[in-house]
């Protein structure tokens, strides 16, 4: 068994923000620190949320309310380290759920969604299943619900094409596909540019052929922008197609080079509002079923040590709770 050097039995959140982490190389602690910046990104937005939320007009109630859910977001976390790899999984916690809004839930479902979907592609490549990363974009515009419909139902289009065995268009060598929305705004405009980044998985010694797609795409949607790009990496090329659920509202400040097409707190939250009700993304043929929507992680085999981390005085504290194996847990439940 591996021997690890434990971190002290509670240590407090001003310790744990601390910059040097020389002393504080445990797994356990590492994932509380990245969490902690998550809790205060979803924290600063919630106080903005707060602050402003007579600036959304009838929607105000609803911001104030998922702003109330927001501070409490990740108050407790639960984690199990297993002893024999070192491996740490967040396996419970108290998220508020607010998809697209708090950095803490979006960030924990991109963990899932990553470690769900790498092992899948890995697998698929193995079988000489090479994978590409598509962005399909429409015109900018100031209906979003009416430009995200326009995205989902020509994208369906396309994939209904090739499923229904008709033989053609341009995604019928594909096996799989996972389509994620991203939605940034120009900010002199005001427009809205909502957009699909997709994981295209193809047959055994086929692919897209991107001057098809393009010309197809345009006939659809009049629209003549698409990004097609071999995944030769399969870690970085998933991490790049999820990584808008690693954006906090805030990320851009106005004035960085990327003020002028992203979204700002604002935008964030009256996107989200809008589109709260609507389901973001779809997994088609290979991928179905493979897209979680859980926050946590997936449990591993093997003996653990579980950690309960609280958030008290601005920081988090943690703690081991108790010691156990995979049997003993199936004993409890
Ligand atoms: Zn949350």
């Amino acid at each position: 068994m591996q021997v690890k050097k434990k971190p002290a039995e509670r240590v407090h959140g001003p310790r744990s923000r601390s910059k040097s982490t020389t002393e504080f190389t445990h797994p356990v602690t590492a994932k509380v620190q990245a969490l902690l910046k998550r809790k205060l990104s979803s924290l600063g937005m919630a106080s903005y949320m707060t602050e402003n939320a007579a600036l959304f007009g009838s929607a105000a109630d609803d911001v104030l309310q998922a702003a109330e859910k927001m501070k409490h977001c990740g108050g407790w976390l639960m984690f199990r380290e297993y002893i024999e790899t070192g491996k740490v999984r967040l396996l419970r916690a108290n998220f508020c759920d607010k998809r697209n809004l708090c950095t803490m839930c979006d960030a924990a479902n991109a963990r899932r969604v990553y470690a769900d979907l790498v092992p899948k592609v890995l697998s698929l490549k193995a079988e000489h299943m090479n994978s590409y990363m598509l962005t399909l974009t429409v015109k900018n515009g100031s209906d979003l619900l009416g430009l995200i419909d326009q995205l989902f139902k020509n994208v369906r289009r396309l994939w209904n094409r090739k499923k229904r065995g008709r033989g053609n268009g341009p995604f019928r060598h594909v096996y799989g596909m996972v389509v994620f929305l991203e939605i940034t705004r120009n900010k002199i405009t005001g427009h809205w540019h909502p957009h699909v980044h997709c994981l295209v998985t193809c047959l055994p010694g086929r692919w897209i052929d991107a001057v098809e797609m393009r010309q197809e795409w345009f006939a659809l949607t009049g629209a003549d922008q698409i990004d097609l790009k071999a995944m030769k990496n399969v870690e970085k090329g998933m991490l790049e197609i999820i990584k808008y659920m690693l954006k906090p509202g805030d990320l851009y400040p106005d004035g960085s080079k990327n003020a002028g097409n992203s979204l700002s707190k604002a935008d964030k939250v009256e996107a989200w509002h809008l589109l709260r009700k609507k389901r973001l993304r779809f997994s088609f043929g290979a991928y179905q079923g493979f897209l979680s929507d859980s926050l946590t992680e997936s449990e591993l085999d093997g003996d653990y040590l579980d950690w309960i981390a609280r958030w008290v005085a601005g920081g988090y504290s943690y703690w081991q709770e108790r010691t156990g194996s995979i049997e003993e847990a199936k004993r409890v439940v």
